[in-house]
């Protein structure tokens, strides 16, 4: 057996035992285990995108000036025309929403 084989074997091993690790902690403290809307954002975290907040374009990440959409058009843009449906973005700036519009305009 090679030297590299042998190191990969080694780091399976530790892979192993962290995840083994981590299975007792989480029978020892189920209540760490975060789910849901939490778990949403931790993974948001992660993988470093930002948090959405107001101001802050969901669709190309800038932040835009306030301005607000008339609702029934807001509500065929990012709704599909049902507003029982949720937003398929909370904020977007104008410039995206005005792309967006175009995009799912009907022929
Ligand atoms: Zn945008």
């Amino acid at each position: 057996m090679s030297d590299r084989s042998e190191r990969q074997r080694c780091e399976d091993d530790d892979d192993i035992k962290i995840a083994n690790k981590r299975l007792l902690e989480i029978q020892e403290h189920p209540e760490s285990v975060i789910s849901g809307k939490e778990l949403e954002r931790e993974l948001e975290r992660l993988s470093e995108r930002p948090e959405p907040r107001e101001l802050l374009c969901q669709m190309c990440g800038r932040d835009y000036p306030t301005w607000s959409a008339d609702n029934d058009l807001w509500n065929a843009v990012m709704r599909g025309g049902v507003r029982g449906n949720a937003d398929e973005y909370d904020f977007v700036c104008p410039t995206c929403f005005v792309l967006k519009a175009a995009g799912s305009r009907k022929p």
